[in-house]
C-alpha cells in the first residue's frame, strides 16, 4: 500500500494539472499564453491531448489552492510544487507565468512538469527530483507513444517537448523525447524493452547535431537499428514543420533518414574543407575509423567503394589502411 505522503503528491499533480489547463483554455489569465501556444502552431486538439497548461503569475497560488484542500505544506513542497523561504519559513510557488507540460509515468499519472517561460530564464523550469519523479528514467510521452512504437517498431527520438508535440500533430505518433538531459542507460532499457528501431530526430543545429552523435554511439553500443533524421538550416522540428508542413516532416525528414554511418559521414565533414589536402586526409582516416569498427564484411566493402569512388583512392590502398586502423585498435 502507498504511504499517505505518496497518495498525497500524486493527487496533488493531478489536481493541478487539471487547474494548470483549466487555467489555459477558459480563462482571461491564460489567453496570452494560449495565444502564443496557437501562434506557435500548437492546435487545440494538441493542447488537450498533452493536457497542457499555465500556471498563474502568483507567488502563492498553488500554495493557496492545495492548502485549502488539505494538503500538508511539506507534502506539497516534498512534491517540488512550492518552495521553502530559508528566512521565514513560508513558502512559495516554483512554477509561475509558464507553459505548463504535465510529465507523465507509463500508466498516465501526472508525476512531473516542466514549465516553458513565456520571458524570463531558464526557458524551461522542470519538477525537481522527487519520491515519484525521477528525469533520468523518464522519456517525454512514452505512454501515449508507446502502442504506435510497439505497432511500427519504430520509435523517433526528439529533443523537446514541442518537437514530440509538432510530429505528432504531423502523423508522427510514435515521439518521445528526453528532458533536457542526454539520454540514460535507463532509457535505453526502457526502449530497448519495446523497440530495435530508433530513428535520432534532434535539432539540427551544432548542439542537437553533437547530440545526435553522442545518442547514436550509446543507442549503436545497445544494438538498435539506427536512423538519423536532419533538417535544413539548423531548424529543430518544430520550427521545420511550422515552414515547410507536416507531409514535408513525413516523408523528406523523418521518410529520408539516414544511416548512423551515412550519419557520420555528414559529421565528420562538418568544419571542414574537403578541397584542402589536409582536411580531406583527416577526413578520410575518420571515416576509415568508423568503417573499421562496422562487423560486417558486406557493409565495410560498401562504404569503402563509397569512400575510394568520392575521393578517387584505390580501393586496395583504402582496404589496406582500413585493416591497419582495425588491427592497431584491437
Ligand atoms: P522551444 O521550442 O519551446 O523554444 P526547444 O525544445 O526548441 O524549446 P531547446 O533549446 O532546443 O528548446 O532545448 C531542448 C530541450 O532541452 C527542451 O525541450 C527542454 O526539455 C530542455 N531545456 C532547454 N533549455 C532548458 C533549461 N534552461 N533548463 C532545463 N531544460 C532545458
Ligand atoms: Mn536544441
Ligand atoms: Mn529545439
Ligand atoms: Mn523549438
Amino acid at each position: 500500500t502507498i504511504s499517505k505522503e505518496l497518495q498525497a503528491i500524486h493527487d496533488a499533480h493531478e489536481l493541478l494539472r487539471k487547474f494548470y489547463h483549466h487555467l489555459l483554455v477558459n480563462t482571461k489569465e491564460g489567453q496570452h499564453a494560449l495565444e502564443y501556444l496557437l501562434e506557435r502552431g500548437f492546435s487545440r486538439e494538441s493542447i488537450d491531448k498533452f493536457q497542457i497548461g499555465y500556471s498563474l503569475n502568483s507567488w502563492d497560488f498553488v500554495c493557496k489552492f492545495l492548502l485549502k484542500r488539505e494538503f500538508a505544506p511539506e507534502w506539497i513542497e516534498k512534491a517540488g510544487l512550492i518552495i521553502k523561504r530559508e528566512k521565514d519559513g513560508t513558502y512559495f510557488d516554483r512554477f509561475r507565468d509558464r507553459i505548463m507540460f504535465p510529465i507523465f509515468d507509463r500508466n498516465g499519472n501526472t508525476i512531473a512538469f516542466s514549465g516553458r517561460s513565456l520571458g524570463e530564464e531558464p526557458k524551461y523550469l522542470n519538477s525537481p527530483e522527487t519520491a515519484i519523479f525521477n528525469k533520468s528514467k523518464i522519456l517525454y510521452n512514452f505512454h501515449l507513444a508507446k502502442p504506435h512504437i510497439r505497432k511500427i517498431q519504430q520509435a523517433v527520438l526528439f529533443e523537446g517537448f514541442a518537437d514530440v508535440i509538432a510530429a505528432d500533430r504531423s502523423g508522427v505518433e510514435n515521439g518521445i523525447a528526453t528532458m533536457g538531459t542526454s539520454l540514460t542507460e535507463e532509457h535505453i532499457t526502457l526502449l530497448r524493452q519495446n523497440v530495435q528501431s530508433v530513428t535520432i530526430c534532434y535539432d539540427s543545429d551544432k548542439a542537437g547535431i553533437e547530440a545526435a552523435y553522442r545518442a547514436g554511439n550509446l543507442l549503436t553500443d545497445a544494438d538498435f537499428k539506427l536512423k538519423v533524421a536532419i533538417m535544413p538550416d539548423g531548424l529543430d522540428p518544430d520550427e521545420y514543420i511550422k515552414v515547410f508542413g507536416p507531409e514535408k516532416f513525413r516523408n523528406e525528414v523523418i521518410g529520408a533518414s539516414h544511416t548512423w554511418m551515412g550519419f557520420k559521414f555528414l559529421y565528420f565533414r562538418r568544419g571542414k574543407n574537403l578541397q584542402h589536402e589536409g582536411d580531406r586526409l583527416a577526413y578520410i582516416e575518420e571515416i576509415l575509423r568508423e568503417i573499421s569498427k562496422l562487423t560486417k564484411a558486406v557493409e565495410k566493402d560498401h562504404y569503402l567503394r563509397q569512400l575510394a569512388s568520392e575521393f578517387s583512392l584505390s580501393l586496395d590502398a583504402l582496404k589496406q589502411q582500413q585493416k591497419q586502423i582495425f588491427f592497431a585498435e584491437k
